[in-house]
């Protein structure tokens, strides 16, 4: 349950979106998309609009909560000293980020692919990473590179492949209206990059169908 406190600067309702102790000031994004609907013409009086700015302003919180997370908070207790040396991969993570020059939505899958050295992470956790870095306002280049150097330095890995596929809204209703264009980017870090058949490897498992598929 998200925790209210009223900020010294006069009665503004404030959001402490995890309680992390930082904060997002719900009044002061109501108020703004209420102009914001004037300035496109509308009438936020009218009965469809009455609790929009309320919504929007919360649902910008959620969807931007990464900015309010902390990695070693979440790896706190997932990492696992182990001999295990061959590749680990996470594949087909969904996730859903904002595009930092329209604020629009970008979606789509990131696969992951680490080497580990004498220690892993609990697999779950490698999803809610991915979480930290797609819910903030973002360009995918950049979501890409974050989430692989997280992985690389918490992990101390001997290597990590990251590749993010994903659709941009920006790209799909406005602009050049392209439907169907997926934007795909990868970083690869260590002996994903200096190692060709490492990434090779990484590559292919990735491309493999989903358990249960027919080839
Ligand atoms: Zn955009």
């Amino acid at each position: 349950m998200a925790k209210r406190s009223i900020k010294r600067r006069g009665q503004q309702l404030v959001e402490d979106v995890n309680g992390m102790g930082r904060s997002v000031d719900l009044t002061v994004l109501q108020s703004l998309v209420t102009e914001m609907l004037l300035a496109l013409g509308e009438k936020p009086g009218r009965n469809g609009l009455l609790k929009t700015p309320e919504r929007v302003a919360k649902a910008l919180a959620f969807m931007t909560q990464g900015y309010h997370r902390d990695i070693d908070h979440l790896l706190n207790g997932a990492l696992f000293p182990i001999e295990y040396d061959e590749m680990v991969i996470v594949k087909d993570i969904d996730f859903f980020s904002m595009c930092e020059h329209h604020l629009l939505p970008f979606y789509g899958r990131v696969h992951v692919g680490y080497l580990p050295n004498k220690k892993v992470v609990g697999l779950s956790k490698i999803p809610r990473i991915v979480d930290v870095f797609a819910r903030r306002l973002q360009v995918q280049e950049r979501l890409t590179v974050q989430i692989a150097e997280t992985l690389k330095s918490k992990l101390n890995a001997h290597g990590v492949g990251v590749v993010v596929e994903a659709r941009h809204l920006c790209m799909m209703m406005r602009g050049v209206e392209k439907q169907n264009t997926l934007a795909v980017s990868s970083s690869m870090l260590g002996a994903f990059r200096s190692q060709p058949q490492t990434r090779l490897e990484f590559l292919k498992l990735i491309r493999r169908g989903s358990v249960g598929d027919s080839d």
